[in-house]
């Protein structure tokens, strides 16, 4: 059995934001908190990410706190996979805040110490550590969402989720007809990769897609924020990004939407094992179903400690579980963005401290007042000009983030 003040499970943009916070507030890692990790190497989720993920297609990607992506000596070419990309970056960050990731550690479980109730157990395939608090900053890449659909098993074609993509030029979509079923970013991303190299696409959602013109500015933001955070606030499930902001237009979509390619199709009813068909009897053939139906939340591992609400979710009250003050969730809700990720970090470290009775009006000086635009993002100060997800992202941190001093 280990001993910490604090556990922070995931080395994703939010657990290594809630790392850096604390070790600024004075906290070793190693000694006083211990970050863990079950991926293989640096880079959280985006390590896993489609080879034409490429780090010029990425938009709205934020710096971590306290170093940029050039101070990290890191070779940011446009055309290089963002995996490689951010990956070698969150290894340099690791590196020079000396946060000491443990990988690959799986948690299994987060419950209360039989023996003493102010106390948490973290159970891992590295033994248990006993702990005062806990960061949860699992990601959702780990649960891709499958829906259910009669049917599904009976399809003779290959089926993918947005997590196993493995990018255009796969014998999945090469000369196949192909039906994407989702109305969110990735859709609409694998929709104008595969459009070229397949022989027929389809796409399907369950809601008429909305694409969003014009700009989107800070007013905006801080209104979809507060629907997203109100859900939480409540203890419902999670909402995405998209589904309230919409989708960002441009130049590609907008050609792509006059080619036909992004014409819209409602829910079909089920799934044959040639294709799908929809509840007035007409069908398409399909050698490939990409289901882009987005992730959930990665809670499991908090399950012994009942933390899920009669609505679906886990209420929140910034990062802090309502029903547990042990336990803050970062990257969930809000803050599922790399900005939001950055400053609920910081909210999250300000409040165990909080609860572990430390003082934390004084940090350390950071070298930076605010996180720094990774590649041609604005910084927090100019929120208004930002991409949807950057300002939605900014819109929380603003609700929620302790003034730095
Ligand atoms: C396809 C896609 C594209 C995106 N594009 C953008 C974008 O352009 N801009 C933007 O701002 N945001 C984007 N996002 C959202 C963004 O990636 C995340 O919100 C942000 O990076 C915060 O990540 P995170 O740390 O919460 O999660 P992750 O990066 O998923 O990190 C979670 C970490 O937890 C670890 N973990 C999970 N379960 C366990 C366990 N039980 N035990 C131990 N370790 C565990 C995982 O190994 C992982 O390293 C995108 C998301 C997706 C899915």
């Amino acid at each position: 059995m280990q001993h910490v003040d604090i556990v922070v499970i995931g080395a994703g943009q939010a657990g290594l934001s809630s790392a850096y916070h604390l070790r600024r507030l004075g906290l070793t890692a190693g000694r006083d908190f211990v970050v863990l990790d079950h991926s293989p190497r640096p880079g959280g989720a985006w390590q896993f990410r489609w080879p034409t993920l490429t780090y010029d297609r990425v938009h709205g990607m934020h710096a971590l706190p306290g170093m940029e992506l050039s101070e990290a000596g890191v070779e940011a070419d446009p055309d290089r996979p963002s995996s490689g990309v951010v990956g070698d970056y969150f290894a340099a960050y690791e590196n020079a805040f000396g946060l000491r990731v443990r990988r690959p550690v799986h948690v299994r479980a987060v419950r209360e110490a039989p023996d003493d109730p102010r106390l948490l157990l973290v159970e891992t395939s590295a033994g248990t550590w006993r702990t005062r608090g806990v960061v949860s900053a699992a990601g959702t890449w780990d649960r891709p969402f499958w829906p259910y659909f009669p049917g599904r098993r009976d399809f003779r074609g290959r089926q993918l989720h947005t997590a196993d993509y493995p990018g255009p030029d796969s014998e999945a979509f090469a000369d196949k007809r192909v039906v994407v079923i989702g109305a969110g970013t990735s859709a609409v991303q694998h929709l104008l990769e595969i459009g070229p190299v397949a022989a027929h696409t389809t796409w399907v959602t369950r809601r008429e897609p909305l694409f969003r013109e014009g700009p989107f500015g800070s007013e905006e933001g801080r209104e979809a924020v507060a629907r997203v955070e109100e859900r939480v606030r409540d203890g419902l499930p999670p909402r995405s990004v998209v589904s309230v902001t919409g989708l960002p237009m441009n130049e590609a979509i907008r050609r792509a939407r006059e080619s036909g390619l992004l014409t819209r199709h409602p829910l079909f009813e089920r799934i044959t094992p040639e294709g799908v068909r929809w509840p007035d009897g007409h069908t398409v053939s399909a050698d490939t179903l990409l289901w882009a139906t987005g992730f959930r939340p990665v809670v499991a591992h908090l399950a012994p400690l009942r933390l899920r609400e009669p609505a679906g979710g886990i209420a929140l009250d910034g990062t802090r579980v309502i029903g547990d003050p042990r336990v803050h969730l970062v990257g969930y809700g809000p803050s599922a963005s790399t900005i939001g990720a950055n400053r609920a970090g910081r909210t999250a470290a300000r409040g165990l401290l909080r609860l572990l009775g430390q003082d934390t009006a004084s940090p350390a000086p950071e070298q930076r007042p605010y996180p720094v635009p990774l590649r041609g993002q604005p910084s927090p100060k100019d929120e208004g000009t930002g991409t949807a997800e950057g300002v939605l992202a900014g819109g929380a941190a603003v609700r929620n983030a302790v003034p730095v001093g």
